[in-house]
């Protein structure tokens, strides 16, 4: 910045002040202390110590910023700052600790970028094209960052494993993937940019292989279970493999020429969930809500005709103008839940069904094209009406006029005869299975046939894929086998979206204060604050704040072990600190003020169990150390 471009804009007190900064250039640096001892003066945490406004929405993204752990520059990427990236680190270790226990795992990383060319070979290119990150290089090669790494691992594996004897093979990484998200949205939950952890497992035989799959869940569970998140584990299901990564569309029907697969998720329950698991309590069915299957509808036989909404969709070729009538309501008579189309279900009856269009009925209008008595057979426009089982059939003729009728008189296009068909509870085909809305808590369970379906907003955090031959055979990744033979290895594929795993936690362990972080993955153990609430009252002297601060880190003792402490040292007064370390989360908070300097006693705040206690120095540790193995 040149002298003139710092003098433009500034009003005369501030040049002042300009003036006395440059000319004591001392002045120019924050002060730090630099010693073995973890200060925040040291450590770059903007944050602000600012408790929520009692009617403010609970937002754990906004926490997250607010208390100095990510700040995000473009939509759907994200910086981790120096609390966050500690964080992450930390749940990087603990999910190293449960990977080292499924037997033989070794961790690598796996370069960022890919060839095209390479996805091509896989088949995976064509479909992952509206979601990946693509460019060029100056020789024209094309590349691609990264979603997930099958190809390339396949690729890597294949190079350098001939032989069954060097199977089984486990190979982790813990890095940053890239899908260009056409919403991204709730902050860290679903970014463009976002750490995984992947598992590829390579077996010589379906059998080991299934058996490694086994192994993988009950690592997946210990690790849950460390953290102490709720998880649904929604049961096996049929799914294509992989295209999970690249896409949000599960189960369809159309994806099933990639083999079905066995497959879990594990789903962390939460009103903010953008998936939904439907599960039935009386016999522990679980499934994803796109695949989740309902017992039959029955007819509504008391559903009021003015209760029936009407849906419109068009399909691809602009030709189709599908109506779709269902009862709005869940309950017959009193108002129950909104009910809503399931764009998977129309598709099931309507394979050309374009789910992506909202204005289906002005589209059609303005396609439409001839009239059935001019146009040649199949080239004129028409309508198809699709009645949700659950509407009893004596009220077919009496539907209230739609948008669709008003817009045919406005349009005079009353006297030409549209081709209509209608589909309704006596078709063969579809028949009273004609179950075309999303399901809803209290549907009937499609397993037991007596429990009630309940519905629950879900974030996937983990997903498990046996693989089977998937990649090996398109990427001829054989080894040779007992007999002399050349077979395809058996690959499983394990993910945990690690970035996601952040904000859940925080949503579990937070309350209207800030934050509160389980011990295992908090950024420090113990925050030790120190102040007083008056500016001119009595403090402890430096001395004993760096005494307590080291009796706390390793009980005073050389090879003590360690707790991990920081050393809230900022010129504030001690409310705000505490404020500050509310907000940001600690576990523990150590407090040295007014106690201490009246009778030498470190206060202790335990953040999750509100536990208050007064200790003197010989016990501290002993203390903290107790508490600890409690959080
Ligand atoms: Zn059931």
């Amino acid at each position: 910045m040149s002298p003139k471009s710092i003098q433009t804009g500034l009003s005369r007190t501030c040049r002042l002040c300009l003036y006395r900064i440059l000319s004591n250039p001392s002045s120019l640096k924050r002060s730090l202390v630099i010693d073995h001892r973890n200060r925040i003066s040291n450590f770059f945490v903007p944050t602000g110590g600012i408790a929520y406004k009692k009617d403010s929405q609970m937002d754990v993204h906004s926490t997250l910023i607010r208390a100095g752990y990510v700040r995000q520059p473009y939509s759907g990427f994200f910086h981790y700052l120096p609390l966050g990236q500690r964080v992450h680190q930390k749940l990087e270790q603990l999910i190293d600790k449960h990977m080292r226990s499924v037997e033989g795992a070794s961790k690598l990383a796996l370069s960022t970028i890919s060839s095209e060319e390479l996805w091509q070979s896989s088949g995976r290119l064509e479909k992952g094209l509206s979601e990946l990150f693509r460019f060029e290089d100056r020789k024209e090669s094309r590349y691609l960052l990264s979603p997930t790494h099958e190809e390339e691992i396949t690729t890597l594996v294949s190079s350098l494993v001939k032989s069954h004897k060097q199977l089984p093979l486990r190979l982790y990484q813990i890095t940053r993937k890239y899908r260009d998200e056409r919403r991204p949205r709730l902050g860290l939950m679903r970014g463009r940019e976002f750490t995984m952890k992947d598992l590829y497992t390579f077996d010589a035989t379906e059998g080991a292989a299934l058996e490694t799959y086994r192994e993988v869940q009950g690592a997946y569970k210990a690790l849950f279970e460390e953290i102490g998140l709720p998880y649904i584990h929604v049961r096996p299901i049929l799914l294509p493999p992989a295209e999970h990564f690249l896409t949000n569309e599960k189960a369809e029907a159309d994806s099933g020429n990639m083999g079905g697969s066995l497959s879990h998720e594990y789903h962390f329950p939460s009103l903010s969930g953008e998936d939904t698991v439907i599960s039935c309590r009386n016999c522990g069915y679980c499934a994803n809500e796109e695949t989740a299957q309902i017992a039959p509808p029955k007819p509504m036989l008391d559903l009021a005709v003015s209760r029936i909404a009407t849906f419109h969709g068009i399909t691809k070729d602009r030709k189709t103008l599908i109506n779709i009538h269902y009862p709005r309501y869940t309950k017959a008579t009193d108002d129950g839940v909104l009910n809503e189309v399931h764009a998977g279900r129309v598709k099931s009856v309507i394979r050309d069904f374009d789910p992506s269009v909202m204005n289906a009925l002005d589209l059609w209008f303005d396609a439409f094209v001839g009239y059935a008595h001019l146009a040649e057979e199949g080239s004129y426009s028409r309508v198809v009406n699709i009645f949700d089982a659950r509407i009893p059939p004596s009220h077919y003729k009496d539907i209230p006029p739609s948008r669709f009728s008003k817009m045919i008189e406005k349009k005079s296009m009353e006297d030409f005869p549209i081709p209509t068909a209608s589909i309704t509870l006596d078709d063969p085909e579809f028949g009273s299975s004609l179950n075309l809305l999303k399901t809803q808590d209290g549907d009937g369970c499609p397993k037991c046939g007596e429990g009630k379906l309940e519905a629950t907003g879900a974030i996937e955090l983990g997903h498990t894929f046996h693989l089977g031959t998937r990649y090996t055979v398109p990427l001829r990744a054989d080894v040779l086998n007992g007999a002399g033979e050349w077979k395809p290895m058996v690959m499983g594929c394990h993910g945990i979206g690690v970035s996601r795993m952040i904000p859940a936690i925080a949503e579990v362990y937070s309350d209207h204060n800030g934050l509160c972080w389980p011990r295992v993955v908090a950024p420090y153990d113990v925050a030790l604050v120190h102040g007083s609430v008056k500016k001119n009252a009595a403090v402890p002297p430096k001395e004993d704040i760096e005494a307590v601060y080291d009796v706390l880190v390793s009980g005073g003792l050389v090879g003590g072990t360690d707790v991990d402490v920081i050393l809230d040292d900022r010129d504030k007064d001690i409310v705000w600190k505490l404020k500050d370390a509310v907000l940001v989360g600690y576990p523990i908070v150590c407090i040295m003020g007014k106690s201490w300097v009246n009778s030498r006693k470190v206060e202790i705040e335990v953040r999750k169990t509100k536990v208050k206690l007064e200790v003197e120095l010989a016990d501290l540790r002993t203390v903290i150390e107790g508490l600890l193995k409690e959080l």
